[in-house]
């Protein structure tokens, strides 16, 4: 991986323990965004820098356990007070995202603070001027795993919660080491975490064993009764409406893998889900194998982006049934015309 060494520690050099901090993850935060803004919070912390998380909605279930995670300032429940942290803020710490339109309604009030902006991200085609100092990485698994590259770089102390913190973005992005993880390097990394003497087990439990049972009978119902197969018979999708979720007692993060799961049906190469999160908007999230790029469907169809396998959109203004036929009259042509995907593939 190339760090520009010296151009991360002079902006980290310029500050001062009188500066404001502010660590600022993506909307609808996932282990990764999460794990990363709090080994941020607790390395720059033990510096004995002044450190706010502010994160633009509330946290799924699975993710609140983290250490730090009672100190986030949810932007969504404390609009005031976050508008004033970012209004003071001096410097700010960008994580796990690379246009500003992923914060939602964070991004005006970032783009008025006068603080200096890094980013760490590992996401392909970031948005220029996102930051001052860019750190654009997309060969890593994980903004986690970039962190601690950094830290690691710098010669900063890496505790035993900041370490917890990085593990489980590592261990979220690449769904326990199953993709994203060829590199022996994530290895090796994964190895300096847990000599951290972080408790792996308690983590796991915690991250990925710890549904609710209205999680469970969801993910029972959109397998059993919502799975739809293309003609190709290589895509796979589901659409929830929001009476479907309302039957489940549906909580942030009740969706979260369900994507991933018709991909494990041999022959199916391209998975989509569909959530009517409210009247009129539906969340779309894709996933892929191989050599098929979903973040370039998404973008032309679902103004999304994200990673060649795993991206995401949204659609506004339409019900859930326009969305749906949309991805059905659009995905094949676009990903298995194979002169259309060997060029969006090359980018
Ligand atoms: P998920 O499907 O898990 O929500 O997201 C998969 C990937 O797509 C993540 O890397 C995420 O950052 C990205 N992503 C999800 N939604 C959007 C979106 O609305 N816009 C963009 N640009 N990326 C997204
Ligand atoms: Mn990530």
């Amino acid at each position: 991986m190339m760090l520009d060494k010296q151009t991360i520690s002079s902006f980290f050099n310029q500050i001062s323990a009188l500066d404001n901090i502010v660590v600022i993850p993506h909307k609808d935060p996932d282990g990764d965004a999460i794990g990363s803004s709090l080994a941020w919070l607790q390395v720059l912390s033990d510096q004995g820098l002044r450190v706010t998380v502010v994160c633009p909605n509330e946290l799924s279930s699975n993710l609140k356990w983290m250490p730090g995670a009672n100190e986030i300032v949810v932007y969504k429940q404390q609009q005031k007070q976050a508008a004033d942290i970012l209004s003071n803020a001096n410097y700010i710490i960008l994580l796990d995202f690379n246009a500003l339109t992923r914060i939602g309604e964070m991004k005006s009030l970032v783009e008025k603070s006068s603080g200096k902006r890094i980013m760490f991200d590992h996401h392909p085609f970031p948005d220029a001027g996102v930051a001052d100092v860019m750190v654009s990485e997309p060969s890593v698994s994980s903004t986690c795993e970039l962190s601690f590259s950094v830290m690691e770089t710098l010669g900063w102390a890496v505790s035993r919660e900041a370490a917890t913190c990085l593990y489980s973005g590592i261990m979220t992005d690449t769904g326990l080491l199953n993709h994203n993880s060829s590199r022996p390097e994530i290895y090796h990394m994964v190895a300096r975490l847990v000599e951290k003497e972080i408790d792996k087990e308690f983590i796991h439990k915690k991250l990925f064993y710890s549904n609710s049972l209205n999680r469970t009978r969801l993910f029972g119902h959109a397998l059993c009764n919502k799975l739809e197969i293309l003609p190709s018979q290589r895509v796979a999708l589901i659409a929830l409406s929001r009476e479907e979720l309302d039957r489940f007692n549906y909580t942030i993060g009740d969706t979260e893998g369900l994507v991933n799961q018709p991909l494990s049906i041999e022959g199916i190469d391209v998975a989509a889900l569909f959530i009517e999160k409210e009247s009129g908007f539906v969340k779309v999230s894709f996933r892929s194998r191989g050599n098929l790029p979903v973040n370039s469907y998404s973008g032309k169809y679902f103004g999304g982006g994200g990673h060649k396998n795993a991206a995401g959109g949204e659609f506004n203004n339409a019900p859930l049934s326009e969305a749906v036929n949309l991805f059905k009259k659009t995905v094949e042509s676009f990903l298995f015309n194979t002169s259309k995907t060997n060029e969006e593939a090359s980018v």
